[in-house]
């Protein structure tokens, strides 16, 4: 699948130091250590409607890391997905009488937009479900070997028992995952099923659904098990990072970790599991199912500048829950123009200390909020907010528009 056109980076002359992350897994920072190229699996969208700030506050948030090990001096193998064919995509085509191939097309088309406005570096393999159905059965055909598959009528499911590790990298109790699997896609209820958390990796043809040609009789893939297939084989074992919204921790991560382990022992899956927070609105998580979306391209259509948006959203940590708030976004316009006023003095306030905050503050677990704040500091020292403006060096703006653009991304 075509992924969106890469800005340019511009190329920074002081390096940044290592990354770390918040590993879910182990519950504590983790250094990242690439060992040639950095690997990063992000887990895309269900295109079946558009980009709510919820998902691009994900969406920059893993831009900011990618951004932070180019820094760092590593070259970046970025995997994003597309679940161009899954429950709830054929449900809102048939709710809206459209073709499901079509709305799907329809949706990644805008999501593209979405993410070219708010600069996010593209990913080097952009990569479907459809179109990756043989590695899901080529998967699955190992993990049956194994003894991990078994069917319940024309269904097949995993067994989460074949994987010693279940439940490390959720770090959940069962009883936390039999209580919250039923809201995330599970079917811990369905009889014939072993252990009522195994998931389903082949879903058996239904009458007015798509379906695919498989050795078990026509189906179609689960979800779970397509981002393992399309993460093995694009980024192979140990990848550096696998990354997601809080709402991916289980089942999704967890099952991907699974699959992937079981079909190659003693090989985790990632080595970091790092998760964003979740972005609230009218006092409730954003979500399609809720219907409380923000959207991207209605925002961008109302001729708000996509910088501003990404502005909003980096002025939280990645890994908080907060809540939209329109006002927030006003600020950031405001914000916006008093930089732009700050940089287009030439001179400032000296320029490398900012420069060193701003990667520093990006490598420590993405610390966005901190970052801005340096360049925000700058600013009020070049403008002279107390009286004083400091124009003491005369390529201030040119580092700092380099920094700005390549570390966070804002073209100002
Ligand atoms: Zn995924």
């Amino acid at each position: 699948m075509r992924a969106w056109p890469s800005p340019d980076i511009p190329t920074l002359s002081v390096a940044g130091p290592a990354v770390t992350l918040h590993d879910t897994a182990s519950r504590g920072p983790v250094t990242t250590s690439p060992e040639g190229s950095a690997r990063l699996y992000v887990c895309g969208i269900t295109p079946y409607d558009a980009t709510h700030l919820g998902h691009a506050a994900t969406y920059v948030a893993f831009d900011l890391l990618n951004r932070a090990w180019r820094s760092a001096g590593h070259d970046v193998v970025y995997v994003q997905n597309v679940t161009d064919v899954d429950d709830p995509l054929l449900e809102r085509a048939a709710k809206v009488k459209v073709d499901w191939v079509e709305l799907a097309e329809r949706e990644t088309e805008l999501f593209r937009q979405d993410m070219t406005a708010l600069r996010v570096l593209p990913p080097a393999h952009y990569v479907g479900a459809v179109e990756s159905i043989p590695l899901v059965i080529d998967l699955i055909g190992r993990l049956d070997e194994l003894g991990a598959i078994y069917r319940v009528e024309d269904d097949l499911y995993y067994s989460v028992s074949a994987d010693p590790a279940f439940g490390a990298e959720s770090g959940w109790t069962r009883e936390r995952m039999l209580e919250i699997y039923p809201e995330r896609g599970g079917d811990p209820e369905r009889p014939g099923k072993k252990d009522p958390l195994d998931c389903v990796v082949w879903r058996g043809r239904r009458e007015g659904e798509p379906s695919w040609e498989s050795p078990w009789g026509p189906g179609r893939p689960g979800w779970h098990v397509e981002c393992t297939a399309i993460a093995q084989e694009h980024l192979g074992g140990a990848f550096d990072v696998q990354g997601g919204g809080s709402d991916l921790v289980f089942p999704h991560h967890e099952m991907c970790a699974g699959h992937a382990q079981v079909a190659v022992p003693g090989t985790p899956f990632a080595q970091v599991y790092s998760h964003g927070g979740m972005v609230g609105y009218d006092g409730e998580k954003m979500s399609k199912s809720r219907g409380n979306l923000v959207f991207v391209s209605a925002l961008r259509n109302s001729d708000v500048d996509p910088m501003a948006i990404r502005l909003a959203l980096m002025r939280h940590h990645y890994r908080a829950d907060w809540e939209w708030v329109d006002e927030e976004l006003w600020t950031a316009v405001d914000d916006l123009a008093r930089w732009r006023r700050a940089l287009a003095l030439g001179a400032g306030a000296p320029a490398a200390p900012v420069v060193e905050e701003v990667l520093t503050a990006l490598a420590d677990d993405l610390d966005a909020p901190r970052a801005l704040a340096a360049v925000d500091s700058w600013v009020d020292a070049t403008l002279g907010t107390d009286g004083l403006a400091d124009t003491s060096d005369p390529d201030a703006a040119v580092q700092l528009l380099g920094v700005i653009d390549a570390a966070l991304g804002l073209l100002v």
